[in-house]
């Protein structure tokens, strides 16, 4: 999708429990249409590799763009529902603005 753009990797916020997010973006208004969660990886059994997981937001702008969606209860601070699970098994919701361990 060309006209989705992505944050800079440096430009995440901490959500706490080892996770940050940052911002899928559309438009010329950078409006935010989903959010990448980084995390370790569980599954590797080291603690250099990272994951990215990203999730579309139930909102207009997200139109189009291939995926599941979510609902988007509040942006700011972040709440989507419902829980978020990686292949690695990492696990959790996101609500408050803060990663909550399921
Ligand atoms: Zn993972």
């Amino acid at each position: 999708m060309p006209d989705l753009q992505h944050d800079d990797d440096q430009d995440r916020t901490d959500i706490g429990h080892g996770h940050a997010i940052s911002w899928y973006t559309r438009g010329p208004d950078e409006t935010r249409v989903g959010v990448l969660i980084w995390h370790r990886a569980l599954d590797t059994g080291d603690d250099a590799t990272e994951h990215a997981g990203g999730v579309y937001f139930d909102v207009p702008e997200s139109v189009g763009l291939t995926g599941a969606r979510w609902q988007l209860v509040s942006l700011d601070p972040l709440h989507i529902e419902p829980s978020v699970l990686c292949s690695c098994g990492d696990h959790g919701f996101i609500r408050d603005g803060h990663w909550i361990p399921a």
